[in-house]
C-alpha cells in the first residue's frame, strides 16, 4: 500500500513550531504579529475559508484583523484600505481572499499591496524573486506541497516531476520550487497532449487541475509519489457533498506515497499561511 502522507498531522507541527516562532518574536519586541484579513461580499466558500484562517491565527497567537466590505465596494474604496494598511506598523500581513466581485481588478489590488506584507506571495515582487530564488515571500500552498515532498523525498536532483496546472497560485510557483531543488520538471495543462504517458514518467506528480479523479492508477508508476492539490465538492446519490481531489487514490496502491483529500495539501495550506505571517513579522523587526 501506498504511504500516506498525513497533511493535518504536518499542519499541526508547523503551527507549533510558529507558536513558538510567536512567543520568541513577542518576547523580544513585545510585537504579536498581526494579520488583515480583508473579505469583500458573502461568498460562501470564501466564508468558510476566512473563518478557519482567523481561527487559526488565533490558535497560534497571531493577531486577526477582519475588514468586511460589501460585495458592491467600489474598487477606489479597497485600494484605500490596502494603502492604509500598507502603512500601518501593527500590521504584519494582508491577505485578500479571493475571488474578488467583478467589479474589481484582482491583480491590481495585488499589485498594491506591500509585497513585504504579501503573505499568500501573489505580489509580482515575490513572484519574481521566487523565479529567480531570491527570498521573498512563497506562496502557501506550493509552500505546503513542497514541506508535505520534504517528509518522503531527501534528495530532488534529477528526478523528473510532473505538475498537472499551470495556475500562477499554485502549478507556476510549484514547478519554480521544484526547479531550485534540481528537479527536472514539466508542467501540463488542460492543452497538454498525451497527458497519462507524460505522467507516468513522473517520479513525483503534482496534481493541481481542479479535475476530480483525472489522475488514474495507469497514469502513476509503481513507486512514484502522488500530492494532490485538488480539492472538488461533489454531489453525492444522497443529496450530501464531499470533497474529492484530483487522483483515483483507490487506483494509486502502487505509488510510494499519496496526500489524501481531505487531509493533504489543505491544512498545510493554511499552516503556511501561518508561517509566513510570522516570517514577515520577524523579517519588518530586521530579525
Ligand atoms: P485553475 O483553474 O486556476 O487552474 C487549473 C489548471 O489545471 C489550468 O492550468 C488548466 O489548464 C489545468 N487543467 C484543467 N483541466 C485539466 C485537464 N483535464 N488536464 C490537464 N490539465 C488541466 O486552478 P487552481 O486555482 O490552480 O486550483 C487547482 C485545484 O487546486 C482546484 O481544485 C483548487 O480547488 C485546488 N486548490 C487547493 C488548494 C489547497 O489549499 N489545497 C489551494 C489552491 C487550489
Amino acid at each position: 500500500m501506498a504511504q500516506i502522507i498525513d497533511g493535518r498531522a504536518m499542519a499541526r507541527a508547523l503551527s507549533a513550531e510558529t507558536t513558538a516562532r510567536v512567543e520568541a518574536l513577542r518576547t523580544r519586541t513585545g510585537h504579536a504579529p498581526a494579520l488583515a484579513v480583508v473579505l469583500v461580499g458573502g461568498d460562501p466558500a470564501s466564508e468558510v475559508y476566512v473563518r478557519r484562517k482567523i481561527a487559526e491565527c488565533c490558535k497560534a497567537g497571531i493577531l486577526s484583523v477582519e475588514h468586511r466590505l460589501p460585495a458592491d465596494t467600489a474598487q477606489a474604496t479597497l485600494l484605500d484600505l490596502i494603502e492604509r494598511l500598507n502603512l500601518d506598523g501593527d500590521i504584519d500581513g494582508i491577505l485578500i481572499q479571493l475571488p474578488l466581485p467583478e467589479q474589481i481588478d484582482a491583480a491590481l489590488v495585488l499589485d498594491r499591496i506591500d509585497p513585504a506584507k504579501d503573505v499568500d506571495g501573489f505580489h509580482p515582487v515575490n513572484v519574481g524573486r521566487l523565479s529567480t530564488g531570491t527570498g521573498g515571500l512563497v506562496p502557501c500552498t506550493p509552500l505546503g506541497v513542497m514541506k508535505l515532498l520534504d517528509s518522503v523525498v531527501d534528495d530532488y536532483r534529477g528526478l523528473d516531476v510532473v505538475v498537472i496546472g499551470k495556475s500562477n497560485i499554485v502549478g507556476k510557483p510549484v514547478a519554480m520550487l521544484l526547479l531550485e531543488r534540481e528537479a527536472t520538471v514539466t508542467v501540463t495543462h488542460i492543452e497538454t497532449r498525451g497527458l497519462p504517458d507524460v505522467a507516468r514518467k513522473a517520479d513525483i506528480i503534482v496534481a493541481a487541475a481542479g479535475v476530480p479523479h483525472l489522475v488514474r492508477g495507469y497514469w502513476v508508476k509503481p513507486g512514484a509519489i502522488v500530492i494532490d492539490v485538488g480539492i472538488t465538492r461533489i454531489m453525492q446519490e444522497d443529496g450530501s457533498t464531499r470533497l474529492v481531489g484530483d487522483c483515483a487514490m483507490e487506483e494509486l496502491a502502487h505509488a510510494r506515497a499519496v496526500t489524501p483529500v481531505p487531509g493533504g495539501v489543505g491544512p498545510m495550506t493554511i499552516a503556511c499561511l501561518l508561517s509566513n505571517t510570522v516570517t514577515a513579522a520577524e523579517r519588518a523587526r530586521h530579525e
